[in-house]
Protein backbone atom coordinates (compact mmCIF):
# COMPACT_ATOMS: atom_id res chain seq x y z
CA UNK A 1 0.00 0.00 0.00
CA UNK A 2 3.07 2.21 0.45
CA UNK A 3 4.22 2.58 -3.45
CA UNK A 4 1.97 3.99 -5.59
CA UNK A 5 -0.55 6.25 -3.89
CA UNK A 6 1.93 7.68 -1.62
CA UNK A 7 4.26 8.64 -4.83
CA UNK A 8 1.55 9.90 -6.92
CA UNK A 9 -0.24 12.04 -4.25
CA UNK A 10 3.34 14.13 -3.03
CA UNK A 11 4.44 14.41 -6.63
CA UNK A 12 1.47 16.36 -7.99
CA UNK A 13 -0.82 16.20 -5.66
CA UNK A 14 -3.11 14.72 -8.25
CA UNK A 15 -4.97 11.99 -6.29
CA UNK A 16 -6.46 14.80 -3.92
CA UNK A 17 -7.97 17.17 -6.65
CA UNK A 18 -9.29 14.43 -9.01
CA UNK A 19 -12.47 12.12 -8.68
CA UNK A 20 -13.37 9.22 -9.92
CA UNK A 21 -16.53 9.22 -12.02
CA UNK A 22 -18.91 6.05 -12.74
CA UNK A 23 -20.88 6.55 -16.10
CA UNK A 24 -23.28 3.75 -14.88
CA UNK A 25 -24.53 5.08 -11.52
CA UNK A 26 -23.99 8.50 -12.50
CA UNK A 27 -22.31 9.37 -8.97
CA UNK A 28 -18.41 10.09 -8.40
CA UNK A 29 -15.92 8.73 -5.74
CA UNK A 30 -12.60 9.84 -4.06
CA UNK A 31 -9.48 7.81 -4.52
CA UNK A 32 -9.67 5.97 -1.41
CA UNK A 33 -13.42 5.00 -1.98
CA UNK A 34 -12.61 3.14 -5.30
CA UNK A 35 -8.87 1.98 -4.73
CA UNK A 36 -8.28 0.05 -8.37
CA UNK A 37 -10.32 2.88 -10.10
CA UNK A 38 -13.30 0.79 -10.11
CA UNK A 39 -16.78 2.25 -9.08
CA UNK A 40 -17.47 0.49 -5.59
CA UNK A 41 -21.14 0.01 -6.10
CA UNK A 42 -20.91 -1.55 -9.72
CA UNK A 43 -17.67 -2.52 -10.35
CA UNK A 44 -17.60 -0.83 -14.01
CA UNK A 45 -14.20 1.14 -14.53
CA UNK A 46 -14.48 4.59 -13.77
CA UNK A 47 -13.21 8.00 -15.44
CA UNK A 48 -10.80 10.40 -13.48
CA UNK A 49 -12.19 14.00 -13.66
CA UNK A 50 -11.49 16.97 -11.98
CA UNK A 51 -13.16 17.70 -8.33
CA UNK A 52 -15.37 20.35 -10.19
CA UNK A 53 -16.25 18.70 -13.04
CA UNK A 54 -17.66 15.40 -10.90
CA UNK A 55 -19.70 17.92 -8.82
CA UNK A 56 -21.14 19.42 -11.82
CA UNK A 57 -21.87 16.17 -13.60
CA UNK A 58 -23.24 14.74 -10.26
CA UNK A 59 -25.80 17.75 -9.93
CA UNK A 60 -26.82 17.32 -13.72
CA UNK A 61 -27.35 13.19 -13.31
CA UNK A 62 -29.64 14.36 -10.62
CA UNK A 63 -31.66 17.16 -11.74
CA UNK A 64 -32.02 14.65 -15.37
CA UNK A 65 -33.70 11.77 -12.99
CA UNK A 66 -36.22 14.39 -11.44
CA UNK A 67 -37.00 15.89 -14.53
CA UNK A 68 -37.63 12.82 -16.38
CA UNK A 69 -39.77 11.62 -13.42
CA UNK A 70 -41.64 14.92 -13.06
CA UNK A 71 -42.08 14.91 -17.27
CA UNK A 72 -43.75 11.68 -17.08
CA UNK A 73 -45.53 12.55 -14.16
CA UNK A 74 -47.11 15.04 -16.28
CA UNK A 75 -47.70 13.23 -19.38
CA UNK A 76 -49.90 10.58 -17.14
CA UNK A 77 -51.91 13.47 -15.68
CA UNK A 78 -51.98 15.25 -19.26
CA UNK A 79 -53.50 11.21 -20.24
CA UNK A 80 -55.99 11.08 -17.73
CA UNK A 81 -57.70 13.94 -18.40
CA UNK A 82 -57.61 14.14 -22.26
CA UNK A 83 -58.46 10.27 -22.53
CA UNK A 84 -62.07 9.07 -24.15
CA UNK A 85 -61.66 12.84 -25.98
CA UNK A 86 -62.43 14.56 -23.21
CA UNK A 87 -59.54 16.73 -24.11
CA UNK A 88 -61.15 17.42 -27.19
CA UNK A 89 -64.65 17.37 -25.76
CA UNK A 90 -63.33 20.56 -23.50
CA UNK A 91 -61.77 22.29 -26.21
CA UNK A 92 -65.15 22.46 -27.92
CA UNK A 93 -67.12 23.43 -24.89
CA UNK A 94 -64.66 26.25 -23.99
CA UNK A 95 -63.84 27.26 -27.43
CA UNK A 96 -60.98 29.17 -26.34
CA UNK A 97 -59.00 31.06 -28.73
CA UNK A 98 -55.70 29.42 -28.89
CA UNK A 99 -54.21 26.10 -30.03
CA UNK A 100 -55.34 22.81 -28.61
CA UNK A 101 -52.15 21.34 -27.44
CA UNK A 102 -51.83 24.55 -25.94
CA UNK A 103 -55.34 24.53 -24.17
CA UNK A 104 -54.24 20.86 -23.01
CA UNK A 105 -50.83 22.43 -21.40
CA UNK A 106 -52.80 25.12 -19.80
CA UNK A 107 -55.41 22.74 -18.32
CA UNK A 108 -52.90 19.90 -17.47
CA UNK A 109 -51.01 22.72 -15.32
CA UNK A 110 -54.32 23.99 -14.06
CA UNK A 111 -55.07 20.65 -12.83
CA UNK A 112 -51.77 19.82 -11.44
CA UNK A 113 -52.48 23.26 -9.33
CA UNK A 114 -55.41 21.54 -7.98
CA UNK A 115 -53.84 18.34 -6.78
CA UNK A 116 -51.40 20.69 -4.74
CA UNK A 117 -53.98 22.68 -3.36
CA UNK A 118 -55.96 19.51 -2.77
CA UNK A 119 -59.23 20.58 -4.93
CA UNK A 120 -57.95 17.42 -7.19
CA UNK A 121 -57.32 14.19 -6.84
CA UNK A 122 -55.51 12.27 -9.39
CA UNK A 123 -55.94 8.37 -8.61
CA UNK A 124 -53.93 5.45 -9.50
CA UNK A 125 -53.66 2.06 -8.78
CA UNK A 126 -51.08 0.63 -6.76
CA UNK A 127 -49.60 -1.21 -10.07
CA UNK A 128 -49.74 -0.24 -13.36
CA UNK A 129 -52.97 -1.82 -14.79
CA UNK A 130 -54.98 -3.09 -17.83
CA UNK A 131 -57.74 -1.38 -15.95
CA UNK A 132 -58.33 2.31 -17.59
CA UNK A 133 -61.04 3.27 -14.76
CA UNK A 134 -58.55 2.86 -12.41
CA UNK A 135 -56.58 5.86 -13.16
CA UNK A 136 -58.95 8.74 -12.85
CA UNK A 137 -59.43 12.46 -11.84
CA UNK A 138 -61.45 13.20 -8.70
CA UNK A 139 -62.78 16.59 -8.02
CA UNK A 140 -63.45 17.26 -4.61
CA UNK A 141 -65.16 20.84 -5.62
CA UNK A 142 -66.49 20.72 -9.37
CA UNK A 143 -67.68 24.45 -8.92
CA UNK A 144 -63.96 25.16 -8.32
CA UNK A 145 -62.87 23.22 -11.68
CA UNK A 146 -65.37 25.18 -13.76
CA UNK A 147 -64.01 28.79 -11.88
CA UNK A 148 -60.87 27.99 -12.12
CA UNK A 149 -61.01 26.95 -16.05
CA UNK A 150 -63.42 29.86 -16.97
CA UNK A 151 -60.16 32.48 -15.19
CA UNK A 152 -57.65 30.44 -17.11
CA UNK A 153 -59.34 31.02 -20.17
CA UNK A 154 -61.53 34.15 -19.36
CA UNK A 155 -58.92 36.58 -22.37
CA UNK A 156 -59.24 33.89 -24.36
CA UNK A 157 -62.70 33.17 -25.04
CA UNK A 158 -64.95 34.74 -27.14
CA UNK A 159 -67.76 36.48 -25.25
CA UNK A 160 -70.95 35.24 -26.77
CA UNK A 161 -72.78 37.67 -29.70
ZN1 LIG B 1 -21.01 2.32 -10.74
Amino acid sequence: MAKPADAQTSKSGKTDKTYLWCNSCRRSFSHADAPDARCPICGQPTREMGRLAAIARGIMANELVASDLQTKHRQLIRLIWTRNGMGERYFRALAPNLPYNRFEARVTELLMRGAEEGWVRFVFPPAPSGDESAYRLEFDDDERFVRELEALFAASIEPAP
